[in-house]
This record gives structure tokens, sequence and C-alpha cells, in this order.
């Protein structure tokens, strides 16, 4: 168990007025894997984490493995929105080009780029998020684990446990994996497993600091009870009532997509057109 795996990662941050400012750096496996992977499969309390089916994170405490799983949730989401935005506005920005050329008349600007500010905040985030250091593990699954590493779809889906552990995302059940869809890269409570059902029981007593409520409780039940308790003070630091607006935004950049390949209509984000065209290669 160690926090200082290390993969070598490309980091693009977003500029107003560069294109792009590429940067080389060093971070660390557990957090580039978080931020990077196109799948991420956990097991009930998120000790276990598979990314793209074949690596595996062990991490020996299970509150920090599900603050550190949520914290890349909002900068993934963050990331996403500010992309968009950026995408949709220089796609505007063309268009009033050529526009200009036609000498017609000029347009309101409807699409912002991302302002200073957005960058700042998520360039902060990120660097608080690299900083965490938790001890796990990191290892290659062999062919036979990563043939029997999901549960399977379920017949009896019963409502998550702990339907509060993500903040405002509504978890559905995943049709083959099993658990539950939390995000298109996120599958929680999908990986067989022999201590589910031990950790599920172990509950200790717990206060909880805001609004007073005791109870015998799992680390996740704790995590998911923060999360909506009415007493937790929100103005800055979880971002929780920050998260619909960039949501609303996101929808805003929706365009109608035709897809040449599979020959399908969709309503698309800039950042959608990428993910749905990389399926087809
Ligand atoms: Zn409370
Ligand atoms: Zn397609």
């Amino acid at each position: 168990m160690s926090s200082k795996h290390q993969l070598l990662t490309f980091v693009s941050l977003l500029e107003t007025n560069k294109p792009y400012l590429v940067n080389c750096v060093r971070i660390p496996a557990l957090q580039s894997l978080l931020l990077f992977s196109r799948s991420l499969d956990t097991n009930g309390d998120c000790s276990r984490l598979v990314a793209d089916s074949w690596l595996e994170l062990k991490l020996t405490d299970s509150e920090s493995a599900v603050q550190l799983l949520a914290a890349s949730l909002r900068l993934r989401t963050h990331w996403e929105d500010a992309l968009d935005q950026q995408l949709s506005h220089q796609a505007w920005r063309q268009r009033q080009r050529q526009e200009e050329e036609e000498e017609e008349e000029e347009e309101e600007e409807k699409t912002l780029s991302v302002s200073h500010q957005e960058v700042a905040a998520l360039s902060k985030e990120l660097l608080q998020f690299m900083a965490t250091k938790v001890p796990y593990s990191l290892r290659r699954l062999t062919s036979l684990e990563a043939q029997n590493l999901y549960l399977g779809p379920q017949t009896i889906t019963a409502a998550p446990s702990v339907p509060g552990l993500f903040g405002n995302f509504t978890l559905s059940p995943h049709p083959t994996k099993g658990g539950y869809i939390v995000t298109d890269f996120l599958t929680y409570n999908c990986l067989t497993s022999d201590t589910d059902l031990y950790s599920d029981c172990l509950r200790t007593f717990w206060t909880c600091p805001y609004c007073g409520l005791h109870l015998p409780l799992t680390p996740l039940e704790r995590i998911a009870h923060e999360n909506t308790c009415s007493e937790v003070p929100r103005d800055n630091a979880t971002g929780a009532e920050e998260a619909p607006a960039p949501l609303q935004k996101a929808s805003a950049l929706q365009r109608p997509y035709h897809c040449e390949t599979c020959h399908k209509d969709f309503l698309f984000t800039p950042t959608e057109v990428l993910r749905h065209r990389r399926q087809h290669m």
C-alpha cells in the first residue's frame, strides 16, 4: 500500500485566448485513473475500484475512497462543462466570422467563453485533488479475474442502500454489470466480492456534528447522511449548490447531431459528440 504510484499524464488546461496549454506532468496514478478512465466500477463500500475493466485499485479506508470518488465526479463534471462552453463559443465565433464576410447584421453573443475565474477555480480544485494522499494498491487483473468481474444483472433491483452517496446523481440499475449507473463512466456496487455482506453490517454509533442525529451507521451511510443533512452549511467547500447550474448550462449547449456512421439523430453537447464519435473508432 502506497500513495506514490505515478502515471505520466497529459494535462490540458483551458485558456480563453490561447488555443491550448498542454503540460506533461507526473500525477498520482490513483487520481489520474479517477479522472481519465472511460469506466470506473466499484464494490459496495468503494474500497475496491476497477478502472477500464483491467486495473484494480484497493484503498484501505472506504470513507476517503468515497470522498475521492465524489471529488473526481465533481471535477469531471466541471471540466466537461467548461470544455462544452469553450467549444460552443469557438463554433459561435467561427459562424460570426463567416457572417461578417457575407456582411450580415451582427448577432448578439449567445455563448460566452469560459471566464478566467472559472478556469482558476477548476485549476485550484484539480490541484487540491491531486495533492490528496491516500494509501492504496494498484495491480493488473488476471484474465480470469477480469472475466468474473461483475455481479451481472440483478433480478431484484432494490433501491440502493445509500442513495445520497454521490450527491444529486440519480442512480439507475446497470443492465449488464449489475449495481447502479451513477454517470456514464461510474458504476457503483457492480463488482463481485466476498466482503460486501460483512462491511454492510458493520455499523457503529455515530453522532452527526450538524444536526445531532445519533444512530448506528456504516461509513457509507454517514457520508450519505452528511450529503443530505439539512443542517450542513453549504456555501463554498462542497459545491453542492453550484451543481445544478452547470447541468442546465450543459443542456443549453446541446445541438442536434446526425451521426453518419450509425445514421441516428441525437441532441449532443460538443463533448458528447466527441465521445460518440470515439465509439465508432
Ligand atoms: Zn445531520
Ligand atoms: Zn454513431
